[in-house]
């Protein structure tokens, strides 16, 4: 991409509005555009960073064997009203009427719909177990929306739903989301740890948050300072193991780790002193197994082997997507601006032009351009007529991982400069050397 032809309207004063640096940072690297009270517009830089966000969780829970579908954001109220849920909900639901006076809501969470459509088709425990999940987006009229995509109105929502013959198995769906949770927050860089959690409106028994640290976390926690040096890492994982999933829920739950809804002191206190913390954290994510909570009031049963009806267990498990874009930057900027983890970011590398005009400056970044191209590379190319200090505060603010700067002096000797966002460190390489590298990098 070409910066004279892209849209990247970057602020330079600091908005007013936002409080945490990655609102403040979203909105000057022209990333999202408010345009109500917690509903944004993703402009393309920002749409860039959640399409990654939403590939990384598509390819990890096709993964796991999860299938993808997507249902509708208008849904009838009727359905609702089968589960109770309609009067529950509250003042959070948008709950509006068509035109034949019917009532109708946008999907705040789908355990309806979902369930709906699956006693139409399923009623036997052959055709278990089975999970679907859409990546879709969600409105909750929240009390105080805020922080930009961390607490929106309108957000960008993957949730999941299994459905199981037995308890057991539901379990062992709830393990492997878990496990399938840990993998995708640990390659969009982030730590996620899963914290024992209150069920809330959802309804169920058990359930996990998964929180980033960050001390502008909306939610208080409480932890063993040992689950903080647990690493999910490159393991081989056979989903259909319900042993191996166990064990790793069990590695990853067992130590004291809870939100303050279900915190409790006495617990805690037998945590080593030295170990206990207590801190903010960001939810990016829940699991629930609530059972038959939903089959039950709706009457979607299956046959079991004896031929018994039984209403089927199930969860559901919902990862922010949109508030994950917020709580990366949270995690990863600087004064300068955001710094993009490899796997997330917008582009591969930004080229900055040291004097756009000049011949040779101008078809150095050309051929490096096209080679970075060839190479399956994504590069952002700085061609505008604009100071150095100007091009080089942008790539800053708007935070690739690598900058390759060309300019007349270092080409006399064949060279261009490779930096690296996040440690400042250059390299004078060839042109050739920088290909070679970034192809590596990103391999
Ligand atoms: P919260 O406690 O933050 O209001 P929740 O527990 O009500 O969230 P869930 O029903 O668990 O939310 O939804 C799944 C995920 O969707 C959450 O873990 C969170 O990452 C994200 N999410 C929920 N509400 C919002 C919101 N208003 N804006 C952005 N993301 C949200
Ligand atoms: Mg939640």
């Amino acid at each position: 991409m070409r910066l004279s032809r892209y849209f990247l309207p970057v602020l330079k004063e600091t908005p007013a509005e936002a409080q945490i640096a990655s609102h403040r940072l979203m909105l000057r690297a022209g990333m999202i555009k408010q345009s109500a009270a917690g509903i944004y517009s993703w402009l393309p830089l920002g749409l860039k960073v959640l399409k990654n966000v939403e590939n990384i969780i598509h390819e990890e829970q096709k993964k796991a064997g999860h299938l993808a579908i997507m249902m509708p954001t208008v849904q009838s109220a009727d359905l609702w009203r089968e589960s109770g849920r309609y009067e529950d909900y509250g003042e959070e639901m948008l709950r509006f009427k068509d035109r034949h006076n019917r009532d109708m809501l946008f999907t705040p969470t789908a355990e309806e719909l979902i369930t709906d459509i699956f006693r139409g088709h399923i009623n036997s425990y052959k055709d278990l177990p089975l999970t679907m999940y859409q990546i879709q987006w969600k409105f909750r009229d929240e009390r105080r929306p805020r922080f930009g995509v961390m607490r929106g109105r309108e957000f960008y929502m993957k949730d999941g739903y299994n459905f199981d013959l037995t308890k057991e198995d539901a379990m062992h769906a709830y393990n492997r989301h878990l496990v399938s949770y840990l993998r995708s927050y640990e390659r969009m860089g982030l730590q996620a740890i899963p914290m024992r959690a209150d069920s809330g409106p959802i309804g169920g028994e058990d359930t996990h948050e998964f929180l980033v640290l960050a001390e502008t976390g909306e939610s208080e926690v409480f932890y063993d300072n040992a689950v903080t040096e647990l690493k999910f890492g490159d393991r081989d994982i056979d989903f259909n193991n319900v042993l191996q999933c166990q064990s790793i829920m069990e590695e990853f739950t067992d130590k004291y780790a809870r939100t303050d809804e279900t915190h409790d002191e006495v617990a805690f206190q037998e945590v080593p002193e030295e170990r206990r913390q207590v801190a903010r954290g960001i939810e990016v994510g829940q699991i629930f197994y609530f059972g038959t909570k939903y089959s039950e009031a709706m009457g979607a049963m299956v046959q079991n082997s004896e031929g018994q009806k039984i209403p089927v267990h199930m969860g559901s498990h919902g990862i922010g997507v949109s508030r994950l874009v917020g709580a990366i930057i949270e995690a990863s900027h600087d004064e300068k601006g955001i710094i993009w983890p490899e796997e997330v970011t917008p582009y591969h590398c930004g080229i900055i032009n040291l004097k756009q005009g000049d011949e040779e400056a101008d078809s150095a970044c050309e051929s490096l351009y096209n080679m970075l191209s060839a190479a399956g590379l994504e590069p952002l190319y700085d061609d505008r007529n604009e100071r150095a200090g100007g091009k080089f505060a942008t790539m800053d603010l708007i935070g690739l991982p690598w900058r390759i700067t060309v300019g007349p002096r270092g080409l006399k000797s064949g060279l261009v400069e490779l930096t690296n966002r996040r440690t400042g460190k250059s390299d004078e390489i060839s042109p050739e050397a920088v290909i070679k590298k970034l192809v590596v990098q990103y391999s």
